[in-house]
């Protein structure tokens, strides 16, 4: 019998597994696909996310993001920029990201089954039952880790139904040699999509260029997708067109039951302003690992203490994301105007992305702000 079975190798998964492969314990990761695999994924890895990485990932690293090109796609298509003297992100492609976090939990001692699917998992009051496509195994612990449409919290009742927005993404060579031209830059274009953005991320070879929208509303989005594909000089009926749904945080749910804990996508912890991820991902996977051992340690297999622990350190943050969200995507055209006009709430805005400010303190200036209807000194830190 394993300690704890991991399932779905991305961040969330591959930071569990490596954790608790190093505090010495028993730990089986099974991941469906064949690493590395392809992920759908602008691939921004933020500052947010340094927080709770503990490798060397620059070998894998495409581009530093230190410019952001800020478009208000129904106005003027004259963006504005915002450089930072310090890394805003850094760009990846996910295939050679998740490979690398993989191959971390495997060394550290995690036994990686890649290329075995789970089909089915049986809870009962003292182990885990997982049956993959090839075999079946036991634990103690499972942590589905596996992604936005998991097996996991299907089949122990976690699964929050139409709880999704959308994202459409391709992987795009550009015109000429355009991509040189956006070395160290991102586009990032609001007003189209409604309630979501489009965005050009440049790595090594492509660019991705994508189209994401938080709300469940979808009609004409592959029409809006490509019109703004086409505005790039890139015919996305050439391209190989993937979509991902975006499982929104912020909501009240459970992240976990007696010997089962969700971590990342399959919690629902991406971001609802911006649809970052990868950072809860991180973060959440390692917390389910802590939260694994010292339920092995002390025999009680509640798991009572992770949701709050979830609830407390990413999902009250989620909160305030989407109260923002709810604000910025209803009011885009008021934002964009501040985005032009007052400097400060754009660094404002990229201090979040780069993990220098919190949420919670973000509403509360959002809600000064609107109150005035004018930008109080953002520059107090
Ligand atoms: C188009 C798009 C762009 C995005 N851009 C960004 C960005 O730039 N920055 C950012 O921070 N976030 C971004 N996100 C969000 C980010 O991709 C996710 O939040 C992140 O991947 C979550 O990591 P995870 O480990 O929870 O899940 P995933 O990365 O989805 O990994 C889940 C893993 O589980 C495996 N799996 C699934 N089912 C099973 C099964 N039955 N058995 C075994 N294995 C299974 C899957 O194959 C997969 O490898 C983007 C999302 C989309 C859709």
């Amino acid at each position: 019998m394993y300690h704890c079975i991991v399932v779905g190798a991305g961040p969330a998964g591959s930071a569990a597994a490596a954790r608790l492969a190093q505090a010495g314990v028993r730990v089986l990761l099974l991941e469906k696909h064949i690493l590395p695999r392809y992920k759908a994924c602008a691939g921004a890895v933020s500052g947010r996310a340094l927080n709770w990485l503990n490798l060397d990932f620059l070998p894998v690293v495409e581009d530093v993001i230190s410019r952001v090109k800020v478009q208000w796609a129904k106005g003027d298509p004259q963006p504005v920029e915002y450089v930072s003297a310090s890394p805003i992100a850094y760009l990846v492609m996910r295939s050679s990201f998740d490979n690398l976090l993989a191959q971390q939990a495997a060394a550290a001692g995690a036994e990686l089954h890649d290329g075995e699917t789970v089909k089915s998992i049986q809870v009962t009051e003292d182990f885990v039952e997982v049956r993959s496509a090839q075999s079946v195994y036991q634990a103690k612990v499972i942590i589905g880790a596996d992604g936005a449409c998991g097996v996991v919290a299907k089949q122990t009742g976690l699964y929050v139904p139409r709880a999704s927005g959308i994202a459409l993404e391709i992987e795009a060579e550009l015109p000429g040699d355009e991509l040189r031209n956006w070395r160290s830059t991102v586009l990032v274009s609001y007003g189209i999509p409604q309630h979501g953005y489009a965005w050009l991320f440049p790595k090594a070879q492509t660019a991705s260029i994508g189209m994401g929208t938080f709300m469940t509303r979808r009609r004409g989005f592959l029409a809006e997708f490509a019109e703004f594909t086409a505005s790039l000089g890139v015919d996305v009926e050439q391209q190989d067109l993937k979509a991902h749904p975006i499982p929104l945080g912020g909501r009240d749910r459970r992240f976990c039951r007696p010997r089962v804990l969700l971590a990342g996508d399959a919690a629902g912890l991406t971001d609802p302003l911006s649809g970052e991820g990868i950072a809860h991902a991180l973060h959440s996977g390692s917390l389910a690992a802590n939260h694994a051992l010292a339920a092995l340690e002390s025999g009680d297999f509640s798991m009572a203490a992770y949701q709050t622990a979830i609830e407390e350190e990413i999902n009250s943050q989620l909160k305030a994301a989407g109260r923002l969200a709810a604000i910025f995507y209803a009011y885009p055209k008021f934002f964009s105007h501040l985005f032009t006009t007052r400097h400060e709430v754009l660094q404002w805005y990229f201090e979040l992305v780069q993990g220098q400010r919190e949420y919670r303190d973000v509403w509360d200036l959002v809600k000064k702000l609107l109150a005035a209807r004018k930008v109080p000194s953002l520059n107090t830190h």
